[in-house]
This record gives structure tokens, sequence and C-alpha cells, in this order.
């Protein structure tokens, strides 16, 4: 049976039919299930909207011209090409039929499930001011990396070409909002491509005095980390040149600029890394969700109410000890695998047991030779953290080509401080019109 099934010819009801398990989501959580699934008398069906399994954690790589994309992500069709029980399909999941058990997918079609396991992640949160979105873009697929490297160079690129000192100015000025680990690799790497990367290239302007700011509203840097690695991030990043401003929120984000309380501050670029929401096909379950739109789930991933139906990864809230479980790859697959055993457990007819996150750090870089590790006992920072870090992402990422094509841009990128993905590619659509006159750059 193909995948066009109709909800009432769906499923393996009746007895001796294969059931039939849907999962939604290729990423961590969803791609690790289907994984332990292998060889299971299951039929599954693994369902995105796109073609594949994406890396997130090297996101930044690509947005800042160090890695392309094809560097940190596969095709699901190939990761999955070896395991029979699986069927690939590529959609987007519109709605969700609880009672028919049944999923309306974007290309018209209906597609029944035994069993469901939604995993679809998150996405940016504005904190309800959604169009900032158009001013300062988000990092969360591949497409949005791309989008932001070509806004980078470009900026660079407008600098060069404007002859206005206070507008160059502005189109040298760059934001980065959220000091998470993804704002500190963003800031941190964007220095050392203006400082290091693009030193003697332009003839109209001095790249290395764009000035990058890292706007924290808390009240310092990487909040999921010790204070003390938190304070040596922070020395890190202004080693590197990026003015780190904390316990400010920015309060509108516009062409021009932001605001941090009453000042304003030119900026041509800014980067949203502040806030995530959980993906919205959670409410099409009907349950109660957290304040972050994430679905409570039971002790073993299943939705209350609905047994036939699991929740994992960055959509799961999951407490463990009274503190939730952190939005991070390792616990997705965790999570993933665990509704798998899960799964094959009621195969069996035994019950499902309860998820246990085992906690395996903490890593985040800032840039050459500097980055945190926190195993909790046992914290360090600087060159051996960055190492560290380094292998343990080239290790983590799927595919051995992969492996050794991140490895190889990363010894040239070290030895050169060249950037091996600096090709401005497609339309120039970048809507940031010519800035108005206004104050000069504080
Ligand atoms: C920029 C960035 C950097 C990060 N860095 C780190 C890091 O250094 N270390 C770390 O541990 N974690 C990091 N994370 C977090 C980590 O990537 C997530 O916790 C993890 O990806 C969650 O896995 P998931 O399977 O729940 O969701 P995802 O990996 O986001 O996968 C969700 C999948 O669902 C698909 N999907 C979504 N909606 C639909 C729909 N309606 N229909 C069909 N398919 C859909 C998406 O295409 C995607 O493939 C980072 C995240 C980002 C964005």
């Amino acid at each position: 049976m193909g995948v066009m099934d109709t909800p009432s010819t769906h499923a393996g009801h009746g007895p001796g039919a294969t059931p039939h398990v849907v999962i939604v989501g290729g990423g961590f959580a969803g791609l690790w299930a289907t994984r332990g699934l292998a060889g299971a008398p299951v039929r599954i069906t693994l369902v995105d909207r796109g073609n594949h399994h994406l890396f997130q954690p090297l996101l930044y790589q690509v947005a800042t011209a160090g890695l392309s994309a094809p560097d940190i992500a596969a095709p699901l069709r190939h990761i999955l090409r070896g395991q029979r029980n699986v069927e690939v399909r590529m959609a987007g999941v519109e709605d969700i039929d609880t009672q028919a058990r049944a999923l309306r997918l974007d290309d018209g079609t209906t597609l029944g499930y035994d069993t469901l396991l939604l995993a679809t992640g998150a996405t940016h949160a504005y904190f309800g001011h959604d169009d900032w979105a158009a001013h300062a873009p988000g990092l969360k697929t591949l497409d949005d990396a791309l989008r932001l490297r070509r806004r980078l160079l470009c900026a660079f690129e407008r600098a060069e070409a404007e002859a206005d000192p206070q507008r160059r100015a502005a189109w040298l000025s760059f934001a980065i909002v959220g000091g998470g680990p993804t704002g500190v690799e963003l800031a941190g790497t964007l220095a050392e491509i203006a400082r290091h990367t693009l030193r003697s290239e332009f003839r109209n302007i001095d790249p290395a005095s764009a000035r990058v700011r890292l706007v924290e509203a808390g009240p310092r840097v990487l909040a999921a980390f010790p204070p003390d690695l938190s304070a040596k991030a922070q020395a890190q990043l202004e080693r590197l040149g990026v003015e780190v401003l904390t316990g400010t929120a920015v309060s509108s984000i516009d062409a021009e600029g932001f605001r941090l309380g009453e000042r304003f501050v030119p900026a041509r670029t800014v980067v949203w890394a502040a806030g995530v929401a959980a993906s919205p096909l959670a409410r099409a379950l009907d349950v109660p969700l957290d304040r972050a739109g994430r679905v409570r789930v039971a002790p073993d991933l299943s939705v209350p109410g609905h047994p036939e139906i699991f929740v994992a990864g960055d959509l799961a809230a999951v407490e463990q000890g009274g503190r939730p479980v952190p939005g991070v790859a390792p616990a997705a697959k965790q999570m993933g695998r665990h509704v798998a055993q899960a799964i094959r457990a009621r195969l069996q007819g035994r019950e499902a047991p309860p998820f246990r996150y085992r906690d395996l750090g903490n890593l985040a870089t800032i840039g050459r030779q500097a980055a945190v590790v926190d195993f909790g006992r046992l914290r360090f920072s600087g060159v051996i953290a960055w190492w560290f870090w380094l292998w343990a992402h080239v290790f983590f990422l799927i595919g051995f080509r992969n492996r050794l094509v991140v490895l190889l841009n990363w010894t040239w990128a070290y030895w050169t401080y060249q950037r091996g993905a600096r090709i401005i590619l497609g339309e120039d659509d970048d809507d940031r019109p010519p800035p108005a006159p206004g104050p000069a750059p504080s």
C-alpha cells in the first residue's frame, strides 16, 4: 500500500496487519526514532517538508560562509536507503485528525496512522513582535542560513559602494540579538570575518572597522552555563572585537537599526537569535501545551489521553528532577530512541518504560581557539575547549563525506583565515532600503 492512503484504508487495523507508524519530522528526534525501529515489524512513513536531515548546530557556519549547505545536511532517502521498513515522504503536515487517526498533508492528500510520532521541532519567536522578523531574520533552516549569508556578505559590498561616511558606518554595523550559543557563535565568527578574512580585499572600506554588537536582555551571555564560563565567554568575545551589551532588552527593530531602551543604535544588519517557540503543529493535537507551545507529554513521551501519539525533541515539554529537559540535539536523539523502544515494547505487549534524560554536558564555541565546555564538575574554556568542540561536532555529523569535507574546510580555514563558501548566490532579494539620513552610529 502506498502513502496516498485514505483514512479508511491507511492503517494496519485488523488481525495480522502490519502496524503503520508515521513519524513527522526528520530532525534528530524523528530520525533517531526511525533508526531505532529498524527491523521492527512495523511499516514506517517518515514525513518531512524538506528532503534532508539537517545538523543545526553547524548552521551558523553556513550563515557565516565557513561551510556549504550540503556539508551539514544529507538527504533522508539516502540516510535510510538500507532500512527496508521505511518509506520517506516529502510533504508538510498541515493538520492532524486525532479521531480519524489521519494527517492532512500540504499536497492535498491524507495519511493515516496507527501510531504517530510528532517531532517537528521549534521555530523563531519574536515575543509578539512579528514585524521584527523582516528586519532581523533568524536561523533555523538551510534557507535561513543562505539568506543570512547573502545579507552579511552584501552588507560589506554595500559599504564599499557607499560614499557617505555615516551610511557606510551603518552598513558596517552588525547586531546579533540573543546571547545564547547561536548568538555567541554568530557574533564571534562575524568579528573574525571582519578582522581577518576580509582584510586587504576592499579598497574603500576597512572591514576591521565593522562593529559587531551582541545584545542580551539577561545579565550574562550563555545563561545555561555556570557564571564563571559565561564570564570567560564574554572575555573571549571581547578579545575578538565583539561589543557585548547585557541587561537591556531590544525594544524595537526596523530597517535602520534597533532601540535599546531609549537609545537608538544604527545597524543595517540585525540577526535574531533570541527566542524559540514550538512548531505550530502541536496546536492541532488539541491537548495542553506549555508557555512555549510545547506538548506536555506523559513519562513515556506519549500524549495524555492519546497513547497512540508520541511527541519527542524540541516539541516535547519534559521535566526531570524538577528541571525542564533542554531543547538540545542530544535530548532530541535520546527521546527519539526512547519512542522507538516504547513502540517495540508495546508490540510485545509490554508497557513502555518512562523516559530518562542523560545530560551529556554543554558546549559552545565562540570563535577561533575560543570555546567553553561544561561537564558539571569538569569545566574548561579556551583552546582545549575549542578543540574538543571541533572534534565533537565532526564526530556527530551524519555521513563520512560530510565529516571529511568539514574537517578539510576547517583545517584550511585554520591556517589561512579564509572561509570557503563566500560566493554570493541567488537574486539580491535584500529588501533593506537605502538608509534615511539619521543619527550617526554611536
Ligand atoms: C542555529 C541552531 C544552533 C543549534 N546549536 C545546537 C548545539 O550546538 N548543540 C545542541 O545540542 N543543540 C543545538 N541546537 C538545538 C538542536 O538543533 C535542536 O534541539 C534539535 O534539532 C531538535 O531536534 P528535533 O528533532 O526536535 O527538531 P528539528 O531538528 O528541528 O527537526 C524538525 C524537523 O521537522 C520538520 N518539520 C517541521 N514542521 C513540519 C511540518 N509541518 N511538516 C513536515 N515536517 C516538518 C523540519 O523540516 C525538520 O526536519 C541548535 C539549534 C539551532 C536552530
